[in-house]
């Protein structure tokens, strides 16, 4: 699901047919694919050592946090496997403990097998038959996909000059299509640019727009932030307003394989979702997220290395002479000065894993923050590359 692709030793080591988007398949689909006889034994063989590879990659595409659950998590979820054979099992009050740290009430709480779940659920449950969803583009395009997948449409305005959010713009089309529009989707930070809508323009946004109109406030990076000018939205829940504001575990705790996100919002916005909640998160991640919310410290260094390093790789981009996108994320853009396509594909050919393209900034590669090992592969990767001319096919 996502935006992700996984890639094969063969996507890895190049070559005509081997550099399109493959799909990364589990071990059970390999097998079943063999009990089907559609893949031989052999087959089946090497393609599971292929996987193995998967470990070697830098993986710098999907922003990530590279560093894994602390050991306060990690225990936390081993003890939780005692869980494993039961349905009516203790939670770790994961719902309490999100709404204690947010100061809001367990009915403001909806858990989600990560948060995408609850940005399909709001897709599901507000856009769906007809009905549209207002957003910027390129923000995080899985909302848009969704929408249309459950046979609703897109309204997307597209990003200033300077890659942030028109917000005046977003309150025009929402006003000039009240009747349609089932919500409002606004990435903040935004994925893929990393630029940050103020606390000043989010409140501009609500006030401006029709009051009944559902808002989506993805706050999926929010860890990441620093900009004095950012705020969190979850106030507006408490206001009363009809705004959904989702966080993840999947970036600042390192559980994004394991599925855990949620969403704040009123107790009436949220019985609006239920029917379409699938209840599929595990034990095992609840107390997860538990330890994850409690370790404060874990966070505060994910962040700083984080931080660090993406100002590093910037300034050594920008001094290659590369322009970059202010980000207040753990990913960030920087201006090829050509078209991206081939130059994913020659770092993945080099083992380095770099975002998709995110038309229409058909010349601007975004990408994560990895480790301080794999951040030294990609710039290597990059001087390498981008010392052949484009027209090379810059492999
Ligand atoms: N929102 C944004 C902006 C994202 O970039 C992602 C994942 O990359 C998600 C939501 C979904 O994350 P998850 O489902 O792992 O919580």
């Amino acid at each position: 699901m996502l935006d992700h692709n996984g890639v094969t030793r063969r996507t890895f080591l190049g070559g005509a047919a081997a550099l399109g988007y493959l799909a990364f398949k589990s071990p059970a689909e390999l097998i079943a694919e063999t009990a089907r006889g559609e893949r031989s034994h052999a087959s089946l063989v090497a393609a599971l050592s292929e996987l193995d590879d998967y470990d070697a990659l830098a993986k710098l595409s999907f922003n990530e946090n590279p560093y894994g659950p602390p050991d306060s998590v990690l225990k936390a979820m081993t003890v939780a496997f005692k869980y494993a054979n039961r349905y009516g099992y203790p939670d770790g009050g994961v719902t309490e403990a999100i709404a204690t740290h947010h100061g809001v009430k367990p009915e403001n709480v909806v858990l989600g097998a990560g948060s995408g779940e609850l940005l399909d659920v709001m897709g599901s449950a507000f856009a769906s038959n007809g009905k549209k969803v207002i957003g910027a583009s390129p923000s995080f395009e899985y909302v848009y996909a969704h929408v249309s997948s459950v046979r609703g449409a897109s309204i997307t305005i597209p990003l200033t000059s300077d890659h942030r959010q028109d917000i005046p713009a977003i309150i025009r089309a929402t006003t000039q299509h009240y009747r349609e529009v089932g919500f409002v989707y606004l990435c903040n930070p935004n994925n893929p640019t990393g630029r940050t809508v103020s606390a000043r323009e989010v409140k501009q946004l609500l006030d401006a727009i029709p009051p009944d109109v559902p808002v989506l406030i993805d706050e999926a990076y929010f860890h990441f932030v620093e900009d004095p000018d950012y705020a969190t939205s979850v106030p507006y829940v408490l206001e009363g307003r009809p705004v959904l504001v989702t966080r993840t575990f999947s970036k600042i705790s390192a559980l994004a394989g394991m599925r855990l996100g949620y969403g704040i919002a009123t107790p009436d916005l949220i019985a609006q979702l239920r029917p379409y909640i699938s209840q599929s998160i595990s034990a095992v991640v609840k107390w997860g997220g538990v330890a994850a919310l409690a370790d404060t410290d874990a966070q505060a260094k994910v962040k700083t290395v984080t931080l660090a390093l993406r100002k590093k790789t910037m300034a050594e981009l920008n001094a290659l002479g590369y322009a970059t996108i202010p980000s207040e994320t753990n990913f960030f853009m920087v201006d090829l000065k050509r078209p991206v396509p081939p130059v994913i594909d020659a770092f993945r050919a080099k083992g380095v894993l770099v975002g998709r393209p995110f038309p229409p900034l058909n010349e601007h590669l975004r990408v994560s923050i990895g480790t301080a090992d794999e951040m030294h592969r990609f710039l290597v990767a990059f001087t390498d590359i981008m010392a052949k001319p484009a027209a090379s096919g810059a492999s």
